[in-house]
């Protein structure tokens, strides 16, 4: 007889996020019908995308738009270009989107959007063509007041300019709040670009303190080196904090000292990922994630840490930069063996709350200065850290739970004061 591994189960980011309301609905002993409004998007948009290649072919992608929640105020969340991208993703991603605005106490909603497409098999000219078709298909159901994009995995500041590029010409007036992330010289923030880093990096070191690591040099070990998960590490080390190990989608590098992250940027500038980098030992993507660490930050895509690895887990804080990379069984695993999860929907908020510090400088006219930025999103960040903290302290509760209930309370109780129609 041979032996097979067991096959993890993996839970798909839909399940997570509904798993996760529903544990908070119960808590909040939420009437049945307001569960239901707050499981089931608002308004969903699919549309085909049609691409002319370069070489004259043509081929059709497929988006989505999720506005998950309108309650609290405009729909807002990221949009990401990546081949895994599916309506369920984007529905769980919208979900979270609404409960990281409540809970961080912006005037927002929630939403997600997405292109099933691999953006690096295509030129420059061709994501334009794949951004502006899928913007102008959105059509009425983005904008200023309605449904504020931002960038996400696979999309940047460039995508950013021609959507908003897009919906100007289309409604024959320059837009600057349309869209959150865009570059600097069309109105975006400053500060904008690191914000989601410097965020994680806020919380992760209030979490060290409150459980008394921060005076021992503490390791961290961090997955994923692209928007996020750099600036966390670099961020993470020129606080104090010994970084070990970090990983992108080729590679993972180890080194006890601590990796030189300055020079590493430097090195994945260059070749386009941290494998070959002189600074650290070659290991294993999935080994990094197992590692004995006081902070692990999966800052990548969702459910990497499941059933299947979630006992093998070594780190005393997982500091979650991605949005949903823990499955609802391994914070049932972590929370068995006292790992402490920082949730999402707070660790990485910092990138949504520059967005809004960017939309409210675009609705004003008005520019802040990069200082003024910084020290509202960290004010921002501690607070929102100590709420959830003394909460969960009080209730036993965990951190998820207890932002996941703070979230949804905020937003049952705006549909409250809000009444139904008709
Ligand atoms: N995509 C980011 C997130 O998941 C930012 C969203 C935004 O700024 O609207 O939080």
């Amino acid at each position: 007889m041979t032996l097979t591994a067991p096959i993890p189960i993996i839970t798909s980011p839909l399940a997570s996020a509904r798993r996760q309301l529903s544990d908070a609905a119960a808590y909040l002993e939420l009437d049945h019908g307001l569960y239901e409004m707050l499981a089931r998007p608002r308004r969903e948009m699919t549309v085909s995308v049609p691409l002319r290649r370069d070489d004259g072919s043509i081929v059709l992608y497929t988006g989505h738009r999720v506005q998950h929640n309108l309650s609290r105020g405009p729909a807002k969340g990221g949009i990401r270009f990546s081949p895994g991208v599916d309506l369920d993703e984007v529905r769980a991603l919208a979900m979270w989107m609404t409960w990281k605005c409540a809970l961080v106490d912006i005037p927002y909603g929630g939403a997600k959007g997405g292109v099933t497409i691999d953006p690096r098999s295509h030129s420059q000219a061709e994501l334009e063509r794949v951004t502006r078709r899928y913007a102008s298909e959105l059509g009425e159901f983005i904008g200023p007041e309605r449904d504020i994009p931002a960038p996400d995995i696979g999309t940047d500041e460039q995508t950013m300019a021609w959507i908003m590029d897009t919906v100007s010409t289309g409604r024959g007036v320059t837009l600057p709040g349309t869209v959150t992330g865009k570059p600097l010289a069309l109105g975006g923030s400053l500060g904008r670009a690191d914000a989601t880093s410097v965020g994680v990096t806020v919380v992760a070191l209030e979490a060290l303190s409150s459980y008394g690591l921060l005076p021992y040099r503490p390791t961290a070990a961090v997955q994923g080196f692209g928007k996020v998960g750099a600036g966390a590490a670099r961020l993470l080390a020129a606080s104090g904090v010994r970084v070990v190990a970090v990983s992108d989608q080729y590679g993972a590098l180890h080194a006890d000292g601590g990796l030189d992250i300055d020079a590493l940027e430097t090195h994945v500038a260059r070749t386009g990922s941290v494998v070959g980098f002189a600074g650290g030992q070659p290991i294993d993507g999935a080994e990094l994630l197992e590692l004995r660490v006081d902070v692990l930050a999966p800052c990548a895509v969702e459910g990497v840490l499941h059933a299947g690895n979630a006992h093998r887990v070594q780190a005393r804080i997982v500091v979650e930069g991605a949005n949903g990379p823990t499955t609802p069984e391994a914070d049932d695993v972590f929370r068995e063996r006292g790992i402490v999860v920082v949730p999402d929907i707070l660790a990485n908020a910092g990138g949504v709350i520059v967005s809004y510090f960017e939309w409210a400088q675009a609705n004003q006219a008005y520019r802040w200065t990069s200082r003024e930025v910084e020290e509202r999103l960290r004010e921002r960040m501690s607070e929102s850290w100590a709420h959830v903290h003394t909460q969960a302290q009080r209730t036993g509760r965990s951190l998820r739970q207890t932002a996941t209930v703070i979230a949804v309370e905020r937003v049952a109780d705006a549909h409250r004061l809000r009444g139904l129609y008709p």
